[in-house]
């Protein structure tokens, strides 16, 4: 069944009313008719499956027959802090992270970042990476939309994670700690910081800023992983580790 987030404010009691491009998608790409169901998510962990009443050429009325909360979402509220990458990459990342239940992205302004991507913070590139996730997060059932923060210099990035929680940055030069060191000792953290660089990687300065920061470097193995495989392999493990995948 077809899910969709919609602004809390579209549904009231068991009415439901649609207006803006939903309204295209359900009559003219779906061709769904009255006495079709959908799936509605408000974005605050409930879903609601809706018989469709009248589909005009504006506005889609509907009757809620059903209301659940949503079990959906990890503990963890893992903060991915991705070194801008070119193109498709960073949407990637988006896409595959809100599939692996991402709570919040922050795109990072590292000083490898490929100048191309910094240019890339267009309005309408932030809009595009804004779809991409809620897209993903209604393919995937999320109860909640992972956020998309401001971008962060790698600085800003460090003050902010230092706000709370496990905060940990992959790095290929980390001789001997292992992601499962650190999450061993560890019961399961309600918020938790990871830091991937770009294609170029974090520079030395980056690393030992990081742990000035209390951001701990960790080793994701052996073996090279590009950009954005890193952040999702990382994110899947830890969320893994602490019971959520
Ligand atoms: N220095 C890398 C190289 O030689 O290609 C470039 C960085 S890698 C493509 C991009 C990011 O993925 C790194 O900044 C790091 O955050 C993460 N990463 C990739 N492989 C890793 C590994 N084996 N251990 C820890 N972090 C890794």
């Amino acid at each position: 069944m077809h899910r969709f987030f919609v602004p809390p404010h579209s549904i009231r009691a068991h009415r439901v009313l649609l207006r803006g491009t939903i309204v295209h998608q359900i009559r003219d790409v779906l061709r769904l008719r009255p006495g079709d169901e959908i799936v509605l998510l408000d974005n605050s962990e409930h879903a609601h499956r809706v018989e469709l009443v009248t589909i005009d050429r504006d506005t889609v009325r509907g009757r809620v027959v059903e209301k659940w909360k949503l079990e959906t979402e990890p503990v963890t509220r893992l903060t991915l802090y991705q070194g801008l990458l070119k193109g498709q990459k960073f949407e990637w990342v988006l896409q595959k992270g809100t599939e692996i239940g991402v709570a919040a992205f922050v795109p990072l302004l590292a000083a490898r970042c490929i100048v191309g991507s910094l240019d890339e913070m267009s309005a309408a590139r932030v809009e595009r990476w804004e779809r991409i996730i809620v897209e993903a997060a209604e393919q995937a059932g999320r109860a909640t939309l992972p956020r998309l923060e401001s971008a962060m210099l790698f600085q800003q990035a460090c003050e902010r994670a230092r706000l709370g929680g496990l905060s940990l940055i992959p790095w290929e030069g980390e001789p001997s700690r292992g992601l499962r060191d650190v999450l061993l000792p560890i019961p399961k953290a309600k918020e938790c910081n990871l830091f991937i660089g770009p294609e170029g990687g974090f520079t030395e300065e980056e690393i030992t800023l990081a742990r000035e920061y209390g951001v701990v470097p960790v080793s994701l193995g052996p073996r090279i992983l590009r950009a954005e495989t890193a952040g999702l392999v990382a994110a899947a493990a830890i969320l893994y580790e602490w019971g959520d995948l």
